[in-house]
């Protein structure tokens, strides 16, 4: 149990307390007494609860004493975004709703860990579990729901577990980690959320579900159609129409056996059949209950001092399982304990989003049509749209849509004011922006909104208060307008409503959030994010890649692949194969195309130098092959030019007899080091600046970066290698060496930045390893040195290697791991081995 006593005016709470007027625990700071001040304690530290409390400080703060419950050990959260969670997009840290410090801050005590058992209505107290005793003057009840789990043999053995709490997710979390199957029963929307993140942690994973659709409840039968194709294409196996009769094993799960006799293995199952309000603790109290505690329209119990909102409540005959109801419902009652005395609850109309990533679905109202309501109905199987609008007496009553959901919270408004849609009722199912003078354009659209209509679904923020809080407050940014009026800070799936608001509002004022750039055409993710993921998710093929992050196309792109096979390769030396196929042309046959289609072929000279035997050899597979032209180039090797492809296995097996290897002249990978004679022939010279960019090149070689890599050793300031515009050029000086980074000679001149001087030649190579590594792990695929060096600042690159003495030696070990794995030449591979040989081959000879 965690307790947190605020110090100064907050409650004071401790266990076995006999007297309403609690004793302070020994250390916490002694009260002032001041004017009493009403006590109200609330159990349940959930969503509804907190909201209500939050409301209540906004509209009365100080007037209460507040004690908060929480049989849970954490901070108040935001329960819908454990499905993100689950799925490693979000953080727990990140879904806290209010800190300790916040409660602190409030002067409000929160006792976590720690369920309240008893309520005594007489004597106005509670009782929790561990014997703590607590006096209120008004209490509220938000206990929530908790998952329904089927009576069914075997229900209760390990590893079946709902999906409610985090605690929940970390039972998932842990099967997830061990790989295996899992089978989730019930396909609404808990079940989906919870089969997609378990696909995504890399389980198999069946959806067993008993209607013959998917969420029955929130979409039709079309629309789930859609939907379960899409599941089935990420790779969950549905089977609908299927009832569970018992769940198998002795000491865990094992498996889960069908009515019809099927046995799917098991090694988690999730039930996520429904919810069921938790209304023991009022009904133990002897509350008026139904379905779950009953209450009035301002939200009070059959007893008036004790109040109930949430998942736990029946109001007018209904539950509710979504939050935009309870926080409507925790608005009421707040204005009422804040001394309001006109609010009223009076019912919700709700709407529902699966939060899936890649998959929009949306419902809102009732669907199910019936006698005397028509359909407008809209399918663009191309595009993967499906609309249906449900009509009675020219008032909307249902919507449905899937793959494009732009519209949902339009048509939320329209349901709720129950008005008169005769004047758009040809053109309703193509959005609000179709047509009319806007041409489309969100901002107008949103513009025309009236300002009762509701934004927010989830807080029932309307236009009106986010336009005023805009105005009023200046609020230029969607996380500011958040902050400000809870808009979009639940399941966010109004932020862009709320950013075309804004800039409806602002015109140019307003500042976009800075959009990510999707890698490409088959992704909405940003180069950064994907490798992110490719990390943190252990993602290790592009299939998983695909799978996990939502790909739009089954195979990705020419403008993809390079970048994934780039990433993982990177990402998992050894273990990651390349793939060839996912290569350009001049990387998948090791030389350069020319722009007369033959190719040209670099050896590697190390250091720049050469021998007799080796020019010997190269004369030879000139004239061999009839090589026209032969020419020294930029980086101190020799190219032979007009190479024909078939001849190039034969012309690398002949270097490759004389010592010679791949140049790499094409690749992606280091190139060249360029070197002066430095002090072994050079009067200027103040080291040996030729061996060590023979090092440097024997160190280097045959790795793979996000771009071309040239270095150069200079003997001396004068500089003769030009190594102040390379990748890394080492500059040679009497007290050691300097070395630069980020220069480039290109289109684009951009003269090195200076990073360290060092003493000798062992740091000189392990800077180089961990500068390469840096690179290679942080630049974007097709990304020089140049540019990224300018992108994270010189400061970014020097915290990581001059500042930080163990990430550089771990930067360093990592690079030299995974050139473990890739000092092998290509050509050797291809001239001796065969590899790749239908690359080489005439196309009349292939087939
Ligand atoms: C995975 C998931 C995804 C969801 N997605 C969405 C969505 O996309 N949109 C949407 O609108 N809604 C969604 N929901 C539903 C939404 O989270 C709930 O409607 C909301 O959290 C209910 O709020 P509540 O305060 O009534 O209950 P809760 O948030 O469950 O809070 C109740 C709290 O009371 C505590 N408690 C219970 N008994 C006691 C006791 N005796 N003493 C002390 N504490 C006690 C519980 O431990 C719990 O922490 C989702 C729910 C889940 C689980
Ligand atoms: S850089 Fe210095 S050492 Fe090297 S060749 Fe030029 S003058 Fe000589
Ligand atoms: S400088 Fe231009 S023309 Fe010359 S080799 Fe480079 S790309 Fe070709």
């Amino acid at each position: 149990m965690d307790m947190h006593l605020s110090s100064n005016n907050g409650p004071a709470v401790e266990p076995d307390a006999a007297q309403p007027d609690a004793i302070a625990p020994e250390g916490a700071a002694l009260r002032i007494p001041g004017p009493a001040k009403e006590r109200l304690v609330v159990v349940g530290n959930g969503m509804a609860g907190m909201k209500t409390v939050e409301e209540l400080l906004a509209k009365a703060p100080g007037r209460f004493e507040i004690t908060v419950f929480g049989a849970e050990p954490h901070p108040n959260y935001n329960r819908i975004m454990l499905s993100p969670v689950l799925a490693g997009e979000k953080s727990f840290d990140q879904i806290v709703l209010n800190s300790r410090e916040w409660y602190d801050a409030n002067g409000i005590a929160l006792l976590t860990g720690e369920a309240v058992e008893g309520i005594d209505r007489e004597a106005k107290t509670v009782v929790s579990q561990s014997g703590r005793v607590v006096p209120y003057d008004r209490l509220l009840i938000a206990t929530g729901s908790m998952p329904f789990i089927i009576p069914v043999p075997g229900s209760t053995l390990p590893g079946v577990v709902g999906f409610r709490d985090l605690a929940d997710v970390d039972a998932m979390l842990a099967a997830a980690a061990k790989g295996g199957r899992a089978v989730v029963i019930g396909g609404g929307l808990l079940g989906l959320e919870a089969a997609n993140g378990l696909r995504v942690k890399g389980m198999d994973v069946t959806v067993i579900h008993l209607m013959p659709t998917l969420m029955e409840r929130q979409l039709d039968p079309s629309a789930g159609m859609l939907l379960q194709r899409e599941l089935e294409r990420r790779g969950i196996a549905v089977l609908t129409g299927a009832d569970t009769a018992e769940i198998v094993g002795d000491e865990q799960v094992r498996a889960v056996r069908l009515k019809d006799g099927r046995e799917l293995p098991a090694d988690i199952v999730v039930m996520a059949v429904g919810i069921r309000p938790n209304m023991a603790l009022g009904r133990a109290a002897g509350l008026e209950c139904g379905r779950g505690i009953r209450v009035d329209d301002r939200m009070r119990t059959s007893d008036p001092s004790i109040f109930a909102v949430g998942e736990c409540v029946e109001h007018r005959g209904l539950t509710y399982g979504l939050v935009a109801p309870l926080f409507e419902m925790a608005k009421v009652l707040a204005h009422d304990l804040a001394g309001g005395e006109d609010g009223a609850y009076t019912g919700s109309v709700t709407s529902t989003k699966l939060k899936v990533t890649g998959v929009d679905v949306f419902s809102a109202g009732d669907f199910s049509g019936g006698e005397g309501t028509e359909e407008i109905l809209f399918r663009d199987a191309s595009r993967g749209v499906y609309k249906r609008l449900v009509l009675k007496d020219n008032r909307l009553l249902g919507a449905v849509l899937y793959g494009d959901t732009r519209d949902g919270a339009w048509y939320v408004s329209l349901l709720k004011d129950g008005a008169d849609v005769s004047a758009e009722r040809d053109t309703m199912i193509f959005g609000q922006g179709f047509g009319g003078a806007d041409g489309g354009d969100p901002n107008a659209a949103v513009a025309a909104l009236p300002d009762s209509a509701e934004i927010c679904g989830c807080n029932g923020v309307c236009k009106g208060t986010i336009v005023k809080a805009i105005t009023e407050k200046g609020l230029t940014s969607l996380d500011e307008v958040k902050a400000h009026t809870k808009a979009s800070a639940s399941c966010g799936g109004c932020s862009g409503t709320v950013e075309a608001l804004l800039a409806a509002t602002l015109g140019d004022g307003f500042k976009a959030a800075p959009t990510v750039k999707p890698m490409c055409k088959c992704t909405h993710h940003s180069h950064d994010a994907v490798r992110a993921s490719i990390v943190e998710r252990g993602l290790k093929t592009m299939a998983e890649v695909f799978q996990a992050m939502d790909w739009t196309t089954a195979d990705g792109c020419a403008s993809c692949r390079p970048a994934l096979n780039y990433y993982l390769l990177c990402a998992w030396p050894g273990e990651y194969k390349d793939d060839y196929q996912s290569r350009y042309i001049n990387e998948r046959a090791h030389a350069n195309i020319q722009k007369d289609g033959t190719y040209s072929v670099v050896p590697r000279m190390w250091g720049g130098l050469t021998s007799a035997s080796e020019l010997r050899a190269i004369a030879d597979v000139v004239d061999k092959f009839a090589i026209p032209t032969v020419k020294v180039t930029g980086g101190q090797r020799i190219d032979l030019f007009g190479v024909k492809k078939e001849d190039l296995p034969a012309v690398w097996a002949d270097l490759n007899a004389a010592g010679m290897v791949s140049g790499h002249a094409y690749a992606k990978g280091l190139r060249t080091v360029k070197t002066c004679v430095g002090s072994e022939w050079c009067r200027f010279g103040t080291q040996d600046s030729t061996g060590l960019g023979v090092k440097l090149e024997r160190m280097t070689w045959g790795t793979w970066t996000p771009h071309k890599v040239k270095l150069a050793v200079s003997g001396c300031p004068r500089n003769c290698a030009e190594a102040t515009i390379k990748d890394l050029g080492v500059v040679c000086i009497d007290s050691g060496y300097e070395l630069h980074v980020g220069g480039n000679g290109g289109l684009h001149v951009r003269a090195c930045d200076l990073l360290v001087r060092v003493a000798t030649e062992e740091e000189v190579l392990e800077y180089t390893g961990a500068f390469m590594q840096l690179y290679r792990e942080e630049a974007r695929y097709l990304e020089r040195t140049a540019p990224w060096v300018e992108r994270v600042g010189l400061d970014h690159i020097k915290a990581a290697l001059v500042g930080d003495a163990e990430r550089r030696r771990a930067l360093n070990a990592r690079f030299l791991f995974s050139q473990s794995f890739s000092q092998d030449d290509p050509w050797a591979e291809r001239a001796a081995q065969g590899v790749d040989r239908h690359e080489f081959k005439l196309l009349a000879d292939v087939g």
